[in-house]
């Protein structure tokens, strides 16, 4: 592949860069061992999540994968069961981490834009014999990433939640995304989190840190949560430098959130009106955009090509579904050149006979 400049990059909100501020923070932090427990930044930003989120106490990991893992890890035993949306990360995009690490298996749900009902959990509790795997967890996406960025209204969490309350099963929340959730919906983080046994938020998404995720529960999950951190190679030592951006990120890069939700509204605007191109979900709720290209004869693949050509990068989801997401470093007249080159692309193409949308 030749190289090409790309001038906006719309593939994930982890591509942005750390801010001159954030940086700054960085090189500034105050550090210790953190797996002796006195790295004062890493000490801070836990306390600071933890507050947030309104738990007894939270722990930082290198990733918002293992904050799935981990809380997966505490939470199931080998042989129980795991009830998520079918879209959901911990199916997709974890390498079965349930199954290979815990020895839980996931039993997708078919939700609406990655939300469920509490009907389709209480349908899909398992009878307590011997034969059936044992229900343990219900997994919530927050907001739901290939359900279009949906956030999963309070009232939902809350019918869900009565169900997991009534069958004694546990509720985790990967929260990937909840500062995104917390800005669009106006629902405080602490709300949202009330009724879940774990919760985690990530650094390294729109929050825009280099690394991390911070998980959230009462005081014994999270000494539990520790021993697999251990265990598992993810206890750090001068942590803090990390941690230093997260701290700064909940301080600068939480209320900015709103302008990657205007931006990706925008480009779902713009692009709505091209020929071929169907918007999936056809409303956009934050900062994820996801659209069809069927209708325009070409192949996601060949629209990323040529829009790398144009300098612009978007994701490639399916065969003919994209994905563009807004974050901090693409601004408006960013998603507005984005706009503008997919639209010359599929012109192009339909001019050249390439494409079949005038048929
Ligand atoms: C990105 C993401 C994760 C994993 O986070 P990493 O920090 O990339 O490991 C988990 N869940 C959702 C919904 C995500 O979007």
């Amino acid at each position: 592949m030749t190289e090409v400049s790309i001038r906006v990059d719309l593939v994930s909100d982890t591509q942005s860069r750390p801010t001159p501020g954030m940086r700054r923070a960085m090189a500034e932090a105050a550090v210790g061992d953190e797996q002796r427990g006195n790295d004062p930044s890493t000490n801070r930003l836990c306390e600071m999540v933890a507050d947030l989120l309104g738990k007894e106490a939270a722990v930082f990991l290198p990733s918002g994968t293992m904050c799935n893992q981990v809380a997966i890890l505490v939470h199931c035993q080998s042989g129980e069961e795991i009830i998520a949306d079918e879209t959901a990360h911990i199916i997709t995009s974890e390498g079965a981490g349930a199954a290979a690490l815990a020895g839980a298996w996931v039993r997708p749900l078919a939700g609406c834009n990655g939300v469920f009902s509490a009907e389709q959990v209480r349908a899909s509790i398992r009878p307590r014999n011997r034969n059936a795997p044992r229900t343990r967890l219900v997994a919530i996406e927050q907001t739901s990433n290939r359900g279009g960025g949906t956030v999963w209204p309070l009232s939902a969490i809350k019918a869900v939640a009565e169900v997991t309350r009534e069958h004694e099963l546990v509720l985790h929340m990967d929260g990937a995304r909840l500062m995104n959730a917390v800005i669009a919906s106006g629902t405080p983080a602490a709300e949202f989190a009330a009724p879940f046994d774990s919760v985690w938020l990530d650094l390294s998404k729109g929050l825009g840190c280099p690394v991390g995720g911070v998980l959230a529960g009462h005081a014994d999950f999270i000494e539990e949560a520790w021993r697999w951190k251990h265990r598992l190679g993810g206890a750090m030592r001068q942590s803090g430098i990390l941690a230093a951006a997260g701290i700064y990120a909940l301080q600068h890069h939480v209320d900015r959130l709103a302008e990657d939700h205007a931006n990706a509204k925008l480009f779902a605007e713009r692009i709505a009106g091209i020929a071929g191109i169907e918007l999936r979900p056809a409303s956009i709720e934050t900062n994820l955009v996801f659209f069809s290209v069927e209708a325009t004869g070409l192949s996601a693949a060949e629209v990323a090509t040529r829009l790398l050509e144009r300098g612009v990068q978007i994701g490639v989801e399916a065969n003919q579904v994209m994905r563009a997401v807004t974050h901090l470093d693409v601004d408006r007249s960013g998603v507005e050149e984005a706009a503008a080159a997919l639209a010359t692309v599929i012109a192009d193409a339909r001019g050249s006979g390439l494409a079949r949308v005038n048929r």
